[in-house]
């Protein structure tokens, strides 16, 4: 039986009530394949579990952004770890009990903005992994490079590292999806391509069948999520002697990216001279950004298609776009 098909809905912590409502209204109305072509589940912010399983229909799941490492207790006040440096917080501290308590099926663990942020190392992310699925908790496992890992040669040890610190942990991965997630795909003014993706996927598949079994490589859904990192993020997660590259690698994608369009449009107004020299560069960024060619290296409804179709590729997880109504596209490149 082939690998079926996962698109993950990771909603971080965005929405108010009345945003979710309207969210849940656009996923429970929207035409999608059946869940025997793909299977659907959505994260929204721990404080959102209940009202989005009340009102989301059965075909789609609903999983936590995160869990305890162990069994809940002496944890006063952690709801939530917001740390007023940064613009967002995903990250809610709950048991695995009251995830089974609530009924909520699926968590998310070893997102990069908690390896990064949190500071969470391979090996806490390991003994959740396995702390979830001994409560009966079906996990999506994140793994992924960063940009300086990736320029070093290293992505591939990366990520094995980091499917063995799981590995090391558990035999059973029937309840596992593992999400290659490169936290260089955005923010750097680097371009994630659907075969770039398929390397890494492939590499993880061949990982699996060398260090787990022929068996959980062969069945083990490997899914796809081009991480989306502001830009106060990338500088603050960066440190030591990268900080300042990573800055100019920053500052470089946003002028490259949106300057370059904003000049533009501003010299064509105002029909200043470098819009006729540079013309040209122009005209094909606003004809990528036209035609939907990826120019990010987060999951889009312009580039799904294309991921889909990798041999390697079975699914995404989904940051902002499924917030938005193209995620009903995402979730048809199922077929
Ligand atoms: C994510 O955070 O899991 C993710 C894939 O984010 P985005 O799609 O926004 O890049």
């Amino acid at each position: 039986m082939g690998r079926k098909f996962f698109v993950g809905g990771n909603w971080k912590c965005n929405g108010t009530t009345e945003e979710v409502k309207k969210i849940v209204n656009v996923l429970n109305e929207g035409q999608v394949p059946s869940q025997d072509v793909v299977e659907v589940v959505i994260s929204p912010p721990f404080v959102f579990l209940p009202l989005v399983k009340s009102l989301l229909k059965p075909d789609f799941h609903v999983a936590a952004q995160n869990c305890w490492v162990k069994k809940g207790g002496a944890f006063t006040g952690e709801v939530s770890l917001f740390h007023s440096k940064f613009k967002f917080d995903e990250s809610c501290l709950c048991s695995a009990e009251m995830l089974v308590n609530l009924g909520i099926p699926w968590v998310i663990l070893g997102h990069s903005e908690r390896r990064l942020i949190l500071n969470e190392s391979n090996e806490f992310v390991g003994d959740k992994v396995k702390y979830a699925l001994s409560q009966g908790i079906k996990v999506i496992a994140c793994v992924g490079e960063t940009l300086e890992q990736r320029e070093s040669g290293s992505t591939v040890d990366v990520v094995a590292a980091q499917t063995k610190a799981i590995s090391e942990r558990v035999s059973d991965w029937s309840n596992i999806v593992l999400a290659y997630e490169p936290v260089w795909a955005i923010g750097t003014g680097k371009v994630a391509t659907p075969a770039q993706a398929q390397e890494v996927h492939s590499e993880l598949r061949k990982w699996l069948h060398a260090n787990t079994s022929p068996e959980v490589a062969e069945t083990t859904r490997i899914i796809y999520g081009g991480l989306q990192l502001s830009f106060l993020m990338n500088v603050q997660s960066s440190k030591g002697k990268n900080s300042l590259r990573s800055f100019y690698a920053n500052v470089n994608s946003c002028v490259l990216g949106y300057g370059a369009v904003m000049a533009a449009v501003l010299a064509r107004v105002l029909q200043l001279p470098f819009w006729r020299i540079h013309e040209h560069v122009l005209c094909m960024y606003l004809f990528l950004i036209a035609f939907g060619i990826p120019v990010s290296g987060s999951v889009n409804g312009a580039n799904c298609k294309e991921l889909a179709a990798q041999p390697d590729v079975d699914g995404f997880l989904v940051g902002g776009a499924s917030l938005k109504p193209e995620f009903i596209d995402i979730i048809k490149s199922a077929e």
